[in-house]
């Protein structure tokens, strides 16, 4: 007998939209017109706190989509808009816990068991306190049974972001109430522009990453390279193999045997229609299938 080692499939897709009458079907069809077999979803738009009814969203004939073509598993990002962080207005606190809230129930509506977050940003009286805030807001909203964890994303550290080192997101580990129901959404683009070699020493980072936070910590990981280089502080996407990282570097992350089972998100810029170039047109087709594809 022969026994051949099988690598399990990767688990990549990207972000995909939601919106017209299709809604989270129409998100479906888009992960599976992509190869995909998973996919992330805001559940309205990013930058705004209005939100359909969940019932109006389609999700069980989405589901039923999803399953038909093999997809298992999906992860809802909060809006960037919630910001705990607010150390100057405190009227912007209560609305974002408040909207956190509702985000996390609706994220298990949508059948994810992963609210991807931004830390948020102080805005002005620095990261211990807003790093006190986040803390305190997270107590609020975060419960010992919650059927949703929160994944705290790694930021490039642009303005006043918090959660640039992972001491940061460590620290807010250690003062919430359940950081057993806390995880990490590690973006490739977000660290390095954070300062983290994860171009020419993502094994180092990750031994970092480790001994602050464990491994076994990382729900998601954003796969992007970065138009800005190592430490830039910018969060600027770029297309797999047109940034500073470089596809062979996100390639070799992506087939990193200690996370093949941890899901992989592509939020790339759309590029220009080679059939209209006023257009512009999703990257991720192709770049699923860079990165399915051995490296040349
Ligand atoms: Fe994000
Ligand atoms: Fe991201
Ligand atoms: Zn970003």
């Amino acid at each position: 007998m022969t026994v051949t080692k099988t690598t399990p499939d990767l688990i990549i897709g990207s972000h995909v939209g939601m919106s017209g009458k299709e809604m989270f079907l129409g998100s479906a069809k888009e992960a599976v017109s992509y190869g995909a077999n998973t996919l992330m979803a805001y559940t309205g738009a990013p930058q705004n706190t209005k939100r359909k009814e969940i019932e109006e969203c389609r999700i069980e004939e989405g589901w039923r989509y999803l399953k038909e073509n093999g997809i298992e598993q999906i992860v809802i990002h909060a809006p960037y808009i919630i910001n705990l962080a607010n150390t100057v207005k405190p009227e912007i606190f209560s609305l974002a816990v408040e909207f956190l809230e509702k985000e996390l129930s609706r994220s298990t509506g949508f059948g994810s068991n992963i609210l991807i977050l931004h830390p948020g940003s102080h805005v002005g009286e620095g990261s211990e306190k807003g790093i006190a805030r986040i803390i305190e807001g997270l107590n609020e909203v975060m419960t010992k049974d919650m059927p949703c964890k929160i994944a705290l994303e790694t930021m490039a550290g642009k303005g006043s972001e918090i959660g640039k080192s992972f001491e940061e997101l460590s620290a807010i580990y250690e003062g919430v109430r359940y950081p057993e129901n806390l995880r990490v959404c590690f973006d490739t683009c977000h660290t390095y522009d954070a300062g983290y070699d994860i171009k020419d020493d993502f094994d180092g980072v990750m031994e970092e990453f480790d001994k602050i936070l464990g491994k076994d910590q990382i729900a998601v990981f954003h796969i992007n390279d970065s138009k800005n280089s190592k430490g830039a502080a910018k969060d600027r996407h770029a297309n797999l193999g047109k940034g500073e990282i470089g596809l062979g570097a996100l390639h070799r992350i992506v087939h990193h045997e200690d996370f093949l089972s941890i899901p992989k998100i592509l939020e790339t810029p759309w590029i220009p229609d080679p059939k209209d170039p006023g257009k512009t047109v999703a990257p991720y087709k192709e770049e699923i299938a860079l990165l399915r594809a051995p490296l040349l």
